[in-house]
């Protein structure tokens, strides 16, 4: 009974958790976005870039700046010519 209460009270907060994370505002129309959807993206990149809100994306950085970049470049500048 004990851990049917610990295993909801995990579940509440992984929730909360979830819903006070903010996501990158470019991400709906970012192409890291669909090549994760499409299941080329390592799930890492998401998750610790555009999940969170990362300021240090390059991808970010640029489009902040007007300065255009490809879209295989990812988050952390580097080109990943499997994405296509
Ligand atoms: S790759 Fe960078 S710019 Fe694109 S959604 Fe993720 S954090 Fe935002």
């Amino acid at each position: 009974m004990e851990e049917t209460s610990l295993v909801i009270l995990l579940l509440v907060v992984m929730e909360s958790v979830k819903e006070n994370r903010k996501v990158c505002k470019w991400y709906p129309v970012c192409p890291m976005k669909r090549f994760y959807q499409q299941g080329k993206l390592d799930r890492f990149w998401v998750e610790n870039f555009c999940w969170v809100d990362n300021p240090e994306c390059v991808r970010r950085k640029l489009e902040e700046k007007g300065i255009a970049h490809p879209d295989n470049m990812l988050p952390d500048g580097r080109i990943d010519d499997t994405l296509k």
